[in-house]
């Protein structure tokens, strides 16, 4: 009798540790498809205003494919990469994010876009010395709502150091996924902090663990309702001012 009790529970113990096995390696897969997205993250939890960006801008239609143009004699021809990089690494997260939302370049114009789902990236002067900002996106909504019709990123001629045009460009990409910028937030825990002066890179490239989760809450709740046309960094003449409103910032 004790022979037989002792083999079985042996026989239990060895079933109960393969059946962990496969628990543990399916809680492991996911997890490592997500660390090269996630290199940068820190255990700690996302919070709003401390290492993650409200969210509640504009934001592209989910799963669109943003036609992406780039007015190519603003720039330095060794500039055009510094500014296609941003694109490739949100388009690497869009799964993650759940926006679907992919950035498509199509190529040199010389003209500003207005097509549908088509986003122009050229310089102008935006420069602004007491927000510290060099770039700006500016988006037109046909329905006069959060999404997304047509947009520009303008980069100010000021801001030429290839590092912070990466930054700058991932920043504004950011915007137009509906994150809004994170003044208060710890250096290098979200791509919405702000730069500490023209020509310094935040010295982040890709969006952080954070930037992504808030991402992914932004579109979680396009799917529940649609906010009206955020103020500022908008066409003065095209988007509607006497919308008032509220604004919620989800709590953390
Ligand atoms: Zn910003």
């Amino acid at each position: 009798m004790e022979i037989f009790r002792s083999s079985v529970l042996k026989g239990r113990t060895r079933l109960n540790r393969t059946v962990a096995t496969i628990l543990l390696s399916l809680v492991m897969a996911p997890g490592l498809q997500n660390v090269s997205a996630q290199k940068d993250s820190s255990l700690a939890p996302c919070r709003v205003g401390r290492n993650a960006p409200a969210f509640g801008f504009w934001t592209w239609p989910s799963a669109a494919h943003v036609k992406v143009y780039i007015r190519t004699a603003d720039f330095l021809p060794e500039q055009i990469q510094y500014l296609l990089t941003p694109l490739q690494n949100w388009n690497s997260v869009s799964e993650l994010t759940g926006s679907g939302v992919k950035f498509e370049y199509q190529g040199s114009t010389t003209e500003e876009l207005t097509c549908e789902n088509c986003l122009t990236i050229m310089r102008g002067t935006v420069f602004d010395k007491t927000k510290r900002h060099a770039t700006e996106t500016r988006a037109y909504s046909l329905h006069r709502d959060q999404i997304i019709t047509y947009a520009a990123i303008i980069i100010d001629p000021l801001l030429t150091n290839t590092k912070s045009l990466l930054s700058a460009v991932s920043h504004e990409l950011g915007h137009n996924l509906g994150l809004l910028d994170c003044y208060t937030c710890k250096q290098k825990s979200t791509l919405m902090n702000q730069f500490k002066a023209l020509n310094v890179s935040n010295e982040l490239e890709a969006p952080t663990s954070c930037d992504i989760a808030q991402v992914r809450g932004a579109y979680q709740e396009l799917k529940v309702r649609v906010r009206p046309s955020p103020k500022g960094h908008a066409d003065d003449g095209e988007e509607p001012i006497d919308d008032d409103t509220p604004i919620v910032v989800p709590k953390p």
